[in-house]
């Protein structure tokens, strides 16, 4: 029984097809990909973080699409977890696209943070080629053969500043990314609190129409569940609890906030986003090093992926 669960589910089944891949339970490196299949080719969203899982995925959507279809691989921001993948998933061509400041993220190659993961099982994991990644600066329509998907960089910074969704309207799909977490904590450290609150308006502005949300982590979302309304809540509370004067207690304000979202996975990540909230509203610098440390500290150390991931079992 594999410790991380990959659901293929369809969202329409017959051509052009598109398709939500959730990954569960979500956690680092444990996020959530899709493809849309159109007669003359298949766009992929987003990689795994690691080499094994990458091959898993590829080889999914090669069950679905026919090999020699060219493929455009779309990379909603440069987290290692989404894009550590890039060049596996491209070993046989492509190319790919990604807001303009995840370019050069994308191009050095997979993000192993050492700083705060151990792990002996990422595989290999190379660069994709620099000349196949492509940087999205305006909305873009790829077309498919038989269905057009909109690709659309966020103008601003929110959970990176490199953000970008992808919507099908035939079926109302927006793959939003890490601009939306599901039953997960949000991840703010690399973002600003009050840049991703305009980015979901922005969401609610741009993509009326939406009625399946693939999030980047968690399950998929509806709008009648309000998942833009639920994140919006928590990046108010994070700027209210840091709102006042001076250094408030970032420690007992993260416990208030595991009793407040109880359910939600990768609670450590509370403290690096109320470090964030702090920085982001009384005009400080947040070293990312040091909100990293806090995340770290916060887990008990280390983040030990080789068993959290199952990696390095047959
Ligand atoms: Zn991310």
């Amino acid at each position: 029984m594999p410790v991380i669960r990959r659901n293929i589910v369809p969202l329409r089944y017959s051509d052009p097809s598109v398709v939500a891949y959730v990954r569960s339970p979500s956690d680092w490196m444990v996020s959530n990909c899709g493809w849309i299949r159109g007669r003359e080719g298949v766009l992929l969203v987003d990689t795994c973080g690691t080499e094994r899982d990458t091959l898993d995925l590829v080889s999914d959507v090669r069950k679905y699409s026919t090999v020699e279809m060219p493929l455009t691989l779309v990379l909603t921001h440069a987290h290692g977890t989404h894009h550590n993948g890039a060049g596996v998933a491209l070993r046989n061509g492509g190319r790919i696209l990604a807001a303009p400041t995840a370019v050069p993220i994308i191009r050095s190659g997979p993000q192993c943070n050492e700083e705060i993961f151990a792990c002996a099982n990422w595989g290999k994991l190379e660069p994709p080629r620099p000349e196949a990644v492509h940087a999205v600066i305006e909305p873009v329509e790829v077309d498919l053969g038989g269905v057009v998907v909109e690709v659309v960089p966020f103008p601003g910074t929110a959970h990176t500043d490199g953000d970008l969704v992808l919507f099908e309207p035939r079926t109302g799909t927006l793959f939003t990314g890490d601009l939306l977490s599901v039953g997960s904590t949000p991840f703010a450290v690399h973002g600003s609190i009050p840049g991703w609150l305009t980015a979901l308006d922005w969401l609610d502005k741009m993509f009326p129409d939406v009625r399946t949300f693939v999030p980047g982590h968690g399950g998929l979302s509806h709008p009648g569940s309000f998942p833009v309304a639920v994140l919006r809540t928590y990046l108010h509370w994070l700027l209210d609890a840091t709102a006042s004067a001076g250094t408030p207690d970032f420690s007992e304000l993260a416990t208030i906030a595991r009793r407040r979202w109880p359910t939600w996975t990768v609670p450590e990540r509370h403290i690096g986003n109320l470090l964030r909230a702090h920085a982001d509203q009384h005009g400080e610098r947040l070293a990312s090093a040091e909100a990293m440390r806090a995340i770290r500290d916060a887990a008990g150390g280390k983040i030990d992926l080789d068993t959290l991931l199952g990696l390095g079992k047959p």
